[in-house]
Formats: structure tokens, C-alpha cells, sequence
């Protein structure tokens, strides 16, 4: 008497083809988890150079940067809300940004994600030049 052979996969088979899938998300899902955070960063660094060109927009209409008369503070985007979006956020740390005139003569400026990891991670803007 011949077993009788029905079609399909055994259970070994199939648990082989699991593990198999299993392996390959393993591999998979870090790297996209790694392009998703680097096009975050590359999306927080170009929302930086956009503050910077509104800050340069606004010195160029006005003779000087905004708020420059106020010294140090940290300021929000609402002063220069003509030039660029005031909602902008870190795709990554959903951290709002501020800007700061630096110098005796108010004519530079810093620019930052309003939180920690924004700033560690993506860097910011000192005296008008992206620093990583
Ligand atoms: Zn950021």
C-alpha cells in the first residue's frame, strides 16, 4: 500500500518559509527605519536653511535682522512670519524653531530646533553657516 501524497506543503516546509520572511524583516525594517530618520534630518535641515534665507530676506529689506534691537533673546518665527511658514516643526522631534542675533554689531544669527534632539541631531546655524 503506497501513503497516499496529497498536495501542499508540510508543516516543516512551511515553518522554514516563516523563518525565512522572519530573517528578512529583521534585515529590512532597521534600514527603513534608517532612510526614514535620514530624510527627517535632510527635511530639519532644509526647514534651517529656509529660516536662514528668510532672516537674509528681512536684513535685506529692513537693514537689519529682526528684533535686533533686543539683544540676546531667543526668538520664534512669528517675527519673521512675511518671509517663511511660523508652523514649520522638526519632522523628527516635532520641535518648533527659534532664531537668535549674535554679535556686538547684530549682524549674524543662530538658528536651532526649540529641543535638545533637534539641535544634537541635526545640528543648527551659528553665525550664518550650517554646523552639524
Ligand atoms: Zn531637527
Amino acid at each position: 500500500m503506497k501513503p497516499i501524497r496529497k498536495n501542499g506543503f508540510t508543516l516543516i516546509e512551511l515553518m522554514i518559509v516563516i523563518v525565512i520572511i522572519g530573517i528578512l524583516a529583521a534585515i529590512a525594517i532597521p534600514k527603513f527605519q534608517d532612510i526614514t530618520e535620514s530624510a527627517k534630518y535632510a527635511a530639519c535641515r532644509s526647514n534651517l536653511r529656509n529660516i536662514a534665507g528668510a532672516l537674509n530676506m528681512y536684513a535685506a529689506e529692513n537693514g537689519e535682522y529682526p528684533g535686533a534691537f533686543q539683544g540676546h533673546k531667543w526668538k520664534k518665527l512669528s517675527y519673521i512670519s512675511d518671509y517663511v511658514q511660523v508652523g514649520i516643526l522638526c519632522p523628527s522631534t516635532m520641535a518648533s524653531y527659534r532664531f537668535r542675533i549674535t554679535g556686538r554689531d547684530y549682524d549674524l544669527f543662530r538658528i536651532r530646533g526649540w529641543n535638545g534632539n533637534c539641535v544634537r541631531n541635526h545640528g543648527m546655524y551659528r553665525n550664518s553657516v550650517y554646523q552639524p
